[in-house]
């Protein structure tokens, strides 16, 4: 799952970095109402954290012109604690949530995860193959009841493969998911991952497939 964070101010920025990589979501930054506008035309992100106070384009613009284009994507913005009228307009405009700064981390995690939970529309929660068992919300796995210990960036790679289960998935596309732009991450770290992932799920019934030139596909385990 890709987040766009706007913000301008680098310290929260690098807060919110911080709070939802460290949970395994892959985070774009842009610092101006302009380029988050653009960012929002052309990239498949599943939520935007939106600050209202923006140079060039100021955040309710944005908001604006994302609705205006009938974009669905949830929209969590960020509002100065101090005025409480910006909320309200950005609510009125179609934003799905706010959260006033300072934020704590868990806070923030927790509002992210209630609204793509919201986004899914209903989809299942917890979803099962064989003896493993994803939740979706919480975004823990488990074997046979015992949860595995997984990394957040394995977590990552398992919660975009079961996206797709018995279908395959690219290292781009994993990586798509996994990493920022700007970031320097090969397609060998995302073979690090998987091994382990693959690892870690022996016994699961399920297991990640190597297709060749390809990717990978999680699938049963051939009896
Ligand atoms: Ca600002």
């Amino acid at each position: 799952m890709r987040i766009l964070i706007a913000e301008d101010d680098s310290s929260i920025a690098e807060a919110l970095r911080f709070a939802l990589t460290q949970v395994g979501y892959a985070v774009d930054a842009v610092t101006d109402g302009a380029a988050a506008d653009e960012a929002l035309k052309n990239q498949g992100f599943g939520l935007v954290i939106l600050d209202l106070g923006l140079p060039r384009i100021d955040g309710l613009e944005v908001l604006r012109r994302l609705r205006r284009r009938n974009a669905g994507i949830p929209v969590l913005i960020l509002s100065a604690r101090e005025k409480p009228e910006e909320k309200v307009m950005g609510l009125d405009l179609g934003a799905d949530d706010y959260i006033a700064k300072p934020f704590s981390v868990n806070e923030l995690q927790a509002r992210v995860r209630a609204l793509l939970r919201r986004g899914q529309g209903g989809a299942a929660p917890v979803v099962t193959y064989a003896d493993l068992t994803f939740d979706t919300i919480g975004r823990t796995a488990s074997l046979k009841g015992r949860t595995l210990p997984l990394s957040s960036h394995e977590t990552g790679v398992l919660e975009v493969l079961l996206n797709r289960f018995g279908r395959a998935v690219s290292k781009e596309q994993l990586l798509e998911q996994l990493y920022s732009y700007d970031k320097d991450v090969g397609h060998n770290t995302i073979e690090v991952y998987v091994h382990r992932v693959r690892k870690k799920l022996a016994g699961a019934g399920v297991t990640v497939r190597t297709l060749y030139g390809r990717g990978y596909m999680i699938d049963y385990v051939d009896q």
